[in-house]
């Protein structure tokens, strides 16, 4: 049987079949329309500026290795002209992260791009070990989220970079668009296709996916054939259950027709939402206990810190309204614990390490 030719005209023989499209490609021509891809949608979405310095989110995973790789090959080639720098977090997971940081040191040394750790442990006083003992295998995810979160937000004013980069991809865009539409979550749903989220108008720094239209499985693709040095190993507390749904239904859809992935992005970027789902969504402030960003008076991340520190870590679980009662009480309890009558914004996580 004759070798398949490479369907870009190269001449030389077809190595793989490319998962986006079905083509039969060389390899390195399937690096040149990846990395190509990826390097239109940066000009396409005006992601960068020209000196802009850039917070690469590295966990060690296949994801960010592959964008700490992209975005060092493009930057050199395109001269975009960005500095570099990996951020990753330690959530305190031992047997996952601590040996996935390794990976992400690695990096560092391989791709020559500086590295910051920040961890869980320094910042709130807990690790994801400590806080699964006490709340188990359910919310763990949301404690870890939202720790996340701002945990990045604070690593990148620490280094003073201007924009953050995550490798979220476009399967889990997909992923994100599928659970909204299952929670009737309207406003969130259009808002979750944005490609950057956050400006320093509202006092946020930008957050940008590069890969926003990049498959999962061409990800693996790259990764694999390059030889890049990535840890593959699942989270040891990693139950989410409703995003597992979501995820098995694209991956099972996926196989009927490999463009739903874009298709479903799609869909979600031409909703027009109305005025009164758009007005539902939160007003960005900052947090009265901790001054990180917030929709709220109390960020997620404090009211969750107050109910592990008080051993009712069901405090930030669920709807923020409702525990608002108990969280004004603890407020109110530590005012008279500490003596403190008249004070009005008693901090009470002041006790808690940062
Ligand atoms: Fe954290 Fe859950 Fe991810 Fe593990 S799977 S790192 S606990 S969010
Ligand atoms: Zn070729
Ligand atoms: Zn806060």
């Amino acid at each position: 049987m004759p070798a398949i030719q490479c369907s870009a005209g190269c001449g030389s023989r077809a190595q793989l079949k490319r998962p986006k499209t079905g083509d039969a490609l060389c390899k390195e021509c399937f690096y040149f329309a990846f990395e190509t891809e990826v390097h239109f949608t940066i000009v396409k979405a005006k992601l960068f500026n020209r000196g802009d310095y850039v917070a690469i989110g590295a966990s060690g995973g296949k994801d960010s290795t592959v964008l700490a790789y992209i975005m060092k090959t493009l930057n050199d080639r395109y001269d975009y002209g960005l500095k570099l720098v990996l951020l990753s977090i330690d959530e305190g997971i031992t047997g996952y992260r601590d040996d996935s940081l390794e990976t992400v040191k690695r990096n560092r040394d391989q791709y020559e791009i500086p590295l910051k750790i920040l961890s869980y442990e320094d910042l709130y006083g807990w690790t994801m070990d400590k806080i699964v003992a006490q709340v188990g295998l359910k919310n763990n995810c949301t404690f870890c989220g939202v720790f996340r979160r701002q945990a990045l937000d604070r690593g990148a004013m620490q280094l003073g970079v201007n924009k953050i980069v995550t490798g979220h991809n476009a399967d889990d865009i997909a992923e994100t668009v599928i659970m909204n539409i299952l929670r009737g979550d309207i406003a969130r749903l259009q808002r979750c296709t944005a490609i950057t989220t956050g400006s320093d108008a509202d006092g946020a720094i930008p957050r940008c996916k590069p890969f926003k239209y990049t498959y999962e499985k061409e990800i693996v693709m790259y990764a694999y054939f390059k030889q890049l040095d990535y840890f593959s190993t699942e989270c040891i507390y990693s139950p989410n259950a409703y995003r597992g749904y979501a995820r098995s239904y694209i991956k099972e859809v996926e196989k009927i027709r490999a463009s739903a992935i874009i298709d479903i992005i799609h869909s979600g970027e031409n909703l027009s939402i109305t005025d009164k789902a758009k007005s539902r969504m939160p007003t960005q402030g900052t947090c009265k206990e901790c001054g990180y960003i917030s929709s709220q008076d109390t960020c997620k991340a404090c009211v969750m810190l107050t109910g592990l520190n008080k051993g009712l870590p069901q405090l930030g679980i669920g709807k923020s309204s409702k525990h608002k009662k108990t969280l004004n009480q603890l407020q109110e309890e530590n005012k008279e614990v500490n003596g403190i009558k008249n004070s009005e914004q008693t901090n009470l996580l002041q006790s808690a390490p940062r």
